[in-house]
């Protein structure tokens, strides 16, 4: 594989210090402080100016000062050894080896599907939290030692860059990316040839992309780009943008990413000797496809039927999905997809794969409409939200895929997100806890804090919120002369807010359930909180609002002309442009961070756990993350009005406990001092949080439950689905077919429940449960027949249940034990269940037979 970009950079680099061009092309260096002093020691100046880019940092700089470093016997034997340290990095057995050679059979490589990953603002290829989750997930992986093959679409504009007109309006520009200035390399073949992906489009063309690869640590990352000369013209902009164009544009990145995606990876394992993936995780259901093109696969390779080849590809796959509402899902309109997967004329998308089945994997509600998460959840026998919240809303808001069960009973889980701490906390916590190299040793360390005195801590947040300070006049300034200020008028800039004085942020996208105007809600009292002369507070807003929408636009603008008032504007910023690189600053520094989104909407939530990362408290609804972390010491959670229908009057009630909760608590207790100037109680909850949220929001700890509760079972499955020529899954779709058959006329003829002795039984008391089935065909090793008792509301719902299998009896009826659960009223049912070795969950097929 050629590098596209060291040609350039070989050109200019004498041979000693060939090293560095390895060193800025693996993205390893945005976690690694050593890797970013050795480049910024080249030219601090020019380090300032590419923004802390090495691979721009070395076409900036000039050849002379290269020649004088080639002979520079420290820098050298500096670069050598951080050489080593990245080779030793990239080659050295980590956590996954190491429970590889406990568990013996994790996966040998797992593939890793999203439409954004934010890694680092030296390669935008994100637009929010999404992203950077899917960038953490990676650089954790590398640490831990995870062979993880990553794939998604290069953006030739990324997102968008945001700035502000002069009366507040967002503005956005799309400055085009040339691929050979990053951190990517052109996937070649073994004659130097780039490595092409196609793909069917309509009306007979051919879409092709091309495989630009990053480097991650260990990872590697493969983004698709279609911008070639040998594209149509309408083709070649398939990657342009992110979430940028019409349904259309919309769908043809999805097929691109998923079917596209599928075979990059395959051209990459086959030209690499990476081993080829047995576990294929969507990152959001957009990247869905993936799992028709293995269908595919398997269907011109094994020779399996459709419903074969869908239990061996449900088995390895894992869905993810970060959507709390249904108004959040990708849907598309039936006759597009059939479109695009071709209706049995002369275009077909997937040869051998019929598009009638392909459109009952995205059946929904409306017989018009193709949903990608039902398609996500049915190509997926691992599914997953992402925090206990999350999981809870999941499992309501599509139990109606799985009727006659239980919403606890649905198959969703759910995986807490975490955040990547090397990437996250400033230098001077991680310095705290010793250097920490990976992610792994960075959560274990961070419980060494204890000895650490609270000055020491002190003094550390202030430097942190000082450097804030510096950072927001800087950008201020800048945003107003974007908005066509002038120098002169300016000054004031230099003093906006204060190195002491209690700073809250609040950064994130700008939906309308993020309420960023919650804090506006009444205009007067923020005013007076901002103000207060003994209790001052400072506010530092940021975020971006997609382009289509124009109500996000309209919020950022109301707070932009809140901030614009000469009265306030000393306290209170908008920030333009939030990106990493902005997000770090107001992590680092803030000493609260806040969040108010109408709960449950917000998934996770990822932003208060890298302020958590360096110190800052959170001030949050007890929504996404928040709900089950918060422990009433890292924090405060701002009541919410749940159940509140009437949007305004929530609003209302929830900013005035929010504006209560600042001005009673927060605000006092910052201000408490010693008489040394440090708030002791104030750093108690500081100090709680770094040693106890510390080690919960890493992405490491994400990652390893993913490895031990997703990819690892999910090896399992696959592996037993295709053993033996794909017996299990011939097996599988045998059962499925035959049950689904036959399940219309499964039933529950009569039950019956008794106890001995007293009239009414006694709490704990056993129970027997009798019932005559009728199986219609099926036979008692291809069903389960289960007693339900639980609690029962004046509905009939059962609520709280216990279940205990039934067996069959001599006489040819069903029996049960029970032990009674609960006092007071109290009911059972009895239901039929399919049943086979090979399905996770009794819901798995859902299907149910219910008595009555
Ligand atoms: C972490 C992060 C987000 C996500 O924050 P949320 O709390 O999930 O809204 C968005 N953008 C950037 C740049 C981030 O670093």
């Amino acid at each position: 594989m050629k590098a596209v970009r060291r040609f350039t950079v070989r050109a200019h680099l004498p041979e000693p210090l060939r090293a560095l061009g390895t060193l800025a092309t693996n993205l390893r260096w945005t976690w690694h402080p050593p890797t970013q002093d050795l480049f910024a020691s080249i030219s601090p100046r020019a380090w300032a100016t590419v923004k802390g880019d090495p691979l721009r940092l070395l076409g900036e700089v000039r050849a002379e000062r290269l020649e004088q470093l080639a002979r520079d016997e420290n820098f050298l034997s500096q670069t050598r050894a951080l050489d080593d340290d990245l080779r030793r990095y990239l080659t050295e057995q980590r956590w996954y080896q190491r429970r590889q050679e406990e568990l013996g059979d994790l996966p040998a490589a797992v593939a890793y599907f999203s439409m954004e990953f934010g890694v680092t603002e030296a390669l935008p290829n994100y637009s929010g939290g999404l992203g950077v989750l899917a960038g953490d997930h990676l650089k954790a992986c590398s640490d831990l030692g995870v062979p993880l093959v990553a794939v998604g679409l290069l953006y030739r504009s990324g997102y968008f860059r945001q700035s502000l007109s002069p009366d507040g309006w967002q503005v956005e520009h799309y400055p085009l990316i040339d691929p050979r200035a990053l951190p990517l390399e052109q996937l070649t073949d073994a004659e130097g040839a780039p490595v092409l992906v196609r793909v069917a489009m309509p009306r007979g063309r051919v879409l092709r992309a091309r495989i630009w690869q990053a480097r991650v640590g260990r990872v590697p990352l493969l983004l698709l780009d279609t911008d070639l000369p040998e594209n149509e013209p309408e083709l070649r902009g398939i990657t342009d943008r992110l979430y940028g164009g019409d349904q259309d544009h919309r769908i043809q990145q999805e097929i691109l990413a998923g079917i596209g995606g599928m075979r990059a990876v395959r051209a990459y394992c086959q030209l690499t000797g990476h081993p080829q993936p047995e576990v294929f995780h969507t990152n959001e259901g957009h990247a869905g496809f993936l799992g028709l093109e293995r269908i595919r696969e398997l269907t011109e390779q094994e020779g399996l039927d459709f419903d074969q080849t869908l239990a061996a590809v449900r088995a390895g796959t894992v869905f993810t999905t970060h959507t709390p509402v249904p108004a959040g899902i990708d849907r598309y309109r039936v006759d597009m997809v059939r479109h695009y997967f071709g209706d049995g004329g002369d275009h077909d998308l997937l040869p051998g794969v019929s598009t009638r089945r392909v459109l009952a994997l995205g059946a929904e509600d409306n017989p018009n409409m193709f949903n990608m998460a039902n398609m996500g959840l049915r190509l997926a026998q691992r599914a997953n939200g992402v925090s206990q919240l999350h999981g809870r809303v999941l499992r309501d808001m599509f139990r109606g895929q799985w009727p006659g069960f239980d919403a606890e009973e649905v198959p969703i889980t759910s995986v807490t997100n975490g955040v990547h701490g090397p990437t996250w906390s400033a230098r001077e916590i991680n310095r705290l806890f010793g250097d920490a190299d990976s992610a792994l040793e960075h959560a274990s360390r961070l419980r060494g804090v204890e000895p650490i005195t609270d000055a020491l801590l002190w003094e550390i947040r202030c430097t942190l919120r000082e450097r804030l300070v510096a950072e927001v006049r800087r950008r201020l300034r800048d945003a107003w002369l974007h908005r066509g200020a002038s120098e002169l008028e300016l000054d004031w800039t230099e003093s906006v807010f204060d190195p002491d004085v209690l700073t809250i942020g609040f950064a994130r996208r700008v939906p309308t359930y993020k309420r960023l105007t919650l804090m506006l809600r009444d205009p007067d009292r923020l005013r007076s909180i901002l103000l207060d002369p003994d209790r001052p507070v400072q506010l530092v807003v940021a975020g971006k609002s997609h382009p289509a929408d124009e109500g996000g636009k309209a919020l950022i603008q109301q707070v932009v002309r809140f901030a614009d008032d000469p009265e306030v504007r000393h306290r209170i910023v908008f920030l333009p442009g939030y990106d990493m690189s902005l997000a770090r600053y107001l992590y680092w520094g803030c000493d609260v961070w806040l969040n108010n989104p109408l709960r449950p909407l917000e998934a996770c939530g990822t932003s208060g756990m890298k302020a958590a990362l360096n110190g800052g408290l959170n001030l949050s609804v007890r929504d996404g993350w928040w709900d089950e972390f918060q422990d009433g010491r890292n924090g405060w959670s701002i009541p919410t009005a749940d159940g509140v229908t009437d949007p305004r009057r929530r609003d209302d009630l929830e900013a005035s406990a929010l504006y209560r909760l600042l001005t009673d608590e927060v605000t006092p207790l910052f201000y408490e001092r010693r008489e040394d100037g440090v708030p002791t109680r104030w750093m108690s909850m500081v100090r709680h949080t770094l040693t106890t949220l510390g080690p919960r929001v890493q992405a490491s700890r994400m990652v390893r439950e993913y490895v031990e509760g997703c990819y690892l079972p999910a090896a399992r499955s696959a592996g037993t689905m295709s053993a033996d020529d794909y017996r299990g899954a011939r097996e599988v779709a045998g059962f499925r077919s035959r049950v689904e058959a036959a399940w219309p006329e499964v039933r529950v003829l009569d039950s019956d429940l008794s106890y001995d002795g007293e009239s009414v039984p006694l709490l704990g008391a056993e129970v027997t449960v009798t019932s005559r089935v009728e199986l219609a065909g099926l036979t008692d090793e291809d069903v389960m027949v289960q007693a339900v008792v639980g609690r029962v509301d004046e509905d009939g719902e059962l609520h709280e249940v216990v279940t205990a299998d039934m067996r069959r009896t001599e006489d040819g009826s069903f029996r049960g034990e029970v032990v009674l659960p609960h006092a007071g009223a109290t009911g059972y049912t009895v239901r039929v269940l399919p049943r086979h070795g090979l399905l996770t969950e009794p819901a798995e097929l859902g299907l149910v037979v219910l008595a009555g």
